[in-house]
């Protein structure tokens, strides 16, 4: 008889839509496995209309948590009971945890991004950064460098519909952090160049490099860049986006989305189960390969 899932098995979901094409289910179920830990991940259809009782329905099953995705990440705050500081002033929350009742709300985006530059041997530190984008993976890893440390951070944007967004940023950590934080147009590239030049690391946060963008980069040329530079990629499909071609090119350490992604699942995992994720194992599975 099948042993896998028992009258004791504990359920931990993913409330999004769409979310049929998620990896998410595939990677933590290859964990529990991995580590024989009696815990089922599912992706449940879930939009702004049926959160409210999707979340009610996670109280009443007693389910250990769930991951939350678009469009109900700025959204779900409202039926639970904590938020994380980061969370808190991400305004996002892609983590529930379920203890004895208590629903508390976390964003492990920028935890994972800080925790992949760590596996790689990036120490940003007490550093400057320049990040481009104010959306959603980008609030979380500005919040979340700010808060582990980061000294300076310059960010860059076009001015569209997060603009706004980009401004509560920067004054919000300016606020509760001691992040030295100013925000530039991404239009002015010659500030774009300078920030650069005296930063440790920069990182794209944005979908640049990835369909409908794929194949392009706002880095005009190879002069933005220097081999002692880390230049960094939330995008993981392509693993290496135009921009991460130019900075190898010119000799740069360089770092795709694919860590961020294990990492946030991965510190999911630990506050749902208490238990670190089986990471080099997840590296096999997922082929992740530093460079
Ligand atoms: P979002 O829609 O919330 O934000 C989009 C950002 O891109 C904004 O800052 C916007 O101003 C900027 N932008 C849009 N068009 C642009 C252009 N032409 N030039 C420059 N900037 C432009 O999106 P998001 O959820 O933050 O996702 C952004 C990227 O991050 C996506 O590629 C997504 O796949 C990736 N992501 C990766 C991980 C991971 O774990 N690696 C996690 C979340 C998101």
């Amino acid at each position: 008889m099948a042993e896998r899932i028992t009258g004791h098995t504990e359920l931990i979901g993913l409330m999004a839509y769409p979310i049929r094409h998620s990896s998410s289910p595939a990677m933590h179920n290859e964990a529990f496995a991995y580590l024989g830990l009696d815990y089922a991940y599912l992706a449940f259809e879930v939009d702004n209309d049926t959160l409210e009782d999707a979340v009610k329905g996670l109280r009443a099953l007693k389910m250990v948590g769930s991951n939350v995705s678009m469009p109900n990440k700025t959204v779900v705050h409202k039926y639970l009971d904590k938020l994380s500081p980061a969370a808190e002033l991400c305004g996002a929350v892609n983590t529930i945890v379920n203890e004895n009742g208590v629903l508390t709300g976390h964003i492990t985006d920028g935890i994972g991004y800080m925790k992949a530059l760590k596996d790689n041997n990036i120490d940003v530190i007490g550093k400057k950064m320049t990040i481009v984008g104010s959306g959603g993976a980008a609030t979380a890893i500005e919040v979340q460098a700010a808060l582990d440390g980061v000294a300076e951070m310059s960010i860059f944007n076009i001015k569209d519909k997060f603009w706004d967004n980009a401004q509560e940023t920067v004054k919000k950590i300016s606020e509760r952090t001691s992040c030295k934080v100013a925000l530039y147009d991404l239009a002015d590239l010659d500030k774009l160049k300078e920030e650069i030049a005296d930063s440790y690391l920069f990182a794209n946060a944005t979908g640049m490099g990835m369909k409908p963008l794929e194949g392009q980069t706002y880095i005009p040329d190879k002069s933005f860049f220097r081999p002692d530079l880390i230049v960094t990629d939330v995008v993981y499909s392509p693993r290496e986006t135009a921009m991460l071609k130019m900075a190898k090119e010119v000799g740069c350490k360089t770092m795709n989305g694919m860590g961020m992604m294990l990492f946030q699942g991965a510190a999911a995992f630990e506050m749902w189960t208490g238990k670190e994720m089986p990471i080099e194992h997840m590296k096999e599975v997922l082929d992740i390969k530093y460079e």
